[in-house]
């Protein structure tokens, strides 16, 4: 109808709707805008990989991770780093 419009709302996979994550503050998983000291780092990495340790789509979310060639942040329970050498030792 002209002169109207409808808003459709995309909703996320839903795999993406059971994450862990969903509930806790993005900071531990992506490094903040400026340096970021090794221990800094380490620390924000353990906060992660322990609040994915406990999520149940923590594979599906390491295999979109995979798939899409994501480069920065902690997806599935791993650094940027660890999904690349998943990918050459595959
Ligand atoms: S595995 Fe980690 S990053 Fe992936 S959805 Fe679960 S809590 Fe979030």
């Amino acid at each position: 109808m002209a002169g109207t419009f409808t808003i459709h709302a995309v909703q996320p996979p839903i795999w993406q709707q059971l994450a862990a994550c969903n509930r806790e503050s993005p900071a531990a998983f992506y490094p903040p805008i400026g340096a970021e000291k090794k221990h800094e780092r380490l620390a924000r990495e353990r906060v992660a990989k322990s609040i994915c340790a406990g999520c149940s789509v923590r594979s599906l979310c390491l295999d979109q991770a995979v798939a899409n060639d994501e480069r920065y942040g902690i997806w599935g329970g791993l650094t940027a780093d660890e999904r690349r050498s998943l990918g050459r030792s595959a």
